[in-house]
């Protein structure tokens, strides 16, 4: 039997089925040459320092027009084969192509946070303001239809620093953005014990490894009736002490699934 026909048999047999999405599945910027008002609107920010703030909103653009199929036939096939099952899933990825994939959203969190809202740089508050205006106004100017002069930095209603999106990259990152949906997850982990729990872990590498790696590890060991699927082209081994409730497979994980 091939480790890929243990990891469905042992899906189909489980009560339930945590998912963690890690580095292996992060976009790059690698085709924005194909998109060449993008590429217009990014060298005129280049000559204009105080313009950087347009950056990520740019590159948040460019994810959304690129709709790379490859990481989106990743997910749907990972959605397909958990489709019937209760299941959590965790992601460091930041892009929210994931939110795309057509799982269930309410059963996910990113705890890195992500495109969709906006935080005060400073964290004066944790208030979180939508992004899409501040969009829109971009868009507008990159079709030509507003000028350049009409954009502006969004700022903080409350102490008036500029405003910058809710994810890991910001210097303050405000953590409100995803609780509450982890407290979901956390609330969902309390279940698994003593269920027969399939945990697959999925390209995650080692810069963030107290969000999933390390927790992941821990919850095989003291859940005897786990099983864990570790797949990822580097990094792919095990523990010793999760024995024989651990399987490892050498592989990107985004490739891995794309082949199921
Ligand atoms: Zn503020």
């Amino acid at each position: 039997m091939s480790k890929t026909e243990i990891l469905k048999e042992k899906i189909a047999d489980a009560d339930l089925v945590l998912i963690g999405v890690g580095e292996e599945f992060n976009e790059n910027f690698s085709k924005i040459g194909d998109y060449p008002k993008l590429v217009r609107a990014l060298e005129v920010v280049e000559k204009n320092p105080q313009l950087s703030w347009l950056v990520p909103y740019l590159e948040q653009m460019y994810l959304a027009q690129y709709e790379n199929q490859e990481l989106l036939e990743a997910y749907e096939k990972l959605g397909a084969l958990v489709q019937d099952k209760n299941y959590f899933l965790i992601t460091t990825c930041i892009d929210g192509r994931i939110y795309h994939a057509g799982m269930n959203n309410e059963k996910m969190v990113s705890p890195c946070g992500g495109y969709r809202k906006l935080q005060c740089s400073a964290k004066c508050c944790t208030q979180l303001w939508d992004a899409d205006e501040v969009m829109q106004d971009i868009q507008a100017w990159i079709e030509e239809e507003r000028d350049l002069t009409a954009l502006q930095q969004p700022v903080c209603e409350h102490c008036g620093k500029p405003l910058v999106f809710n994810n890991i990259m910001a210097e303050n990152y405000v953590e409100e953005g995803y609780l509450e949906q982890w407290e979901k997850y956390t609330k969902w982990l309390q279940l698994t014990l003593n269920k027969k729990l399939c945990i697959i872990e999925l390209g995650v590498g080692m810069n963030m490894p107290g969000i999933m790696r390390w927790p992941f590890e821990k919850i095989a060991f003291y859940n005897q009736k786990a099983s864990f699927f570790r797949i990822n082209q580097a990094l792919y081994q095990l523990p010793e002490d999760v024995g024989e409730k651990g399987i490892s497979i050498e592989g990107n994980a985004k490739e891995f699934l794309r082949n199921l």
